[in-house]
């Protein structure tokens, strides 16, 4: 199962994240991004992290 990291102090809440994840595992919560379902539910695809223009998620495999 992948493990999905947050860098908070990255994070600028553009919810690119949130619109490239194929199963919403994201939201934004006072303008930064969460993680808003079980890991589980993680294909492991890296589009999160492709997308983030800030470099703030690490998907580890
Ligand atoms: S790796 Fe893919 S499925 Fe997992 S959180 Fe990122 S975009 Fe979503
Ligand atoms: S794509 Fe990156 S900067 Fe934008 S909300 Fe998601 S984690 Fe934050």
């Amino acid at each position: 199962m992948a493990t999905v990291k947050i860098d908070k102090t990255k994070c600028k809440g553009c919810s690119s994240c949130v619109d490239a994840c194929p199963v919403g595992m994201f939201e934004i919560n006072g303008n930064k991004a969460k993680i808003a379902k079980d890991m589980s539910e993680c294909l492991g695809c890296h589009a999160c992290e492709s997308t983030c223009p800030e470099g703030a998620i690490t998907v580890e495999d």
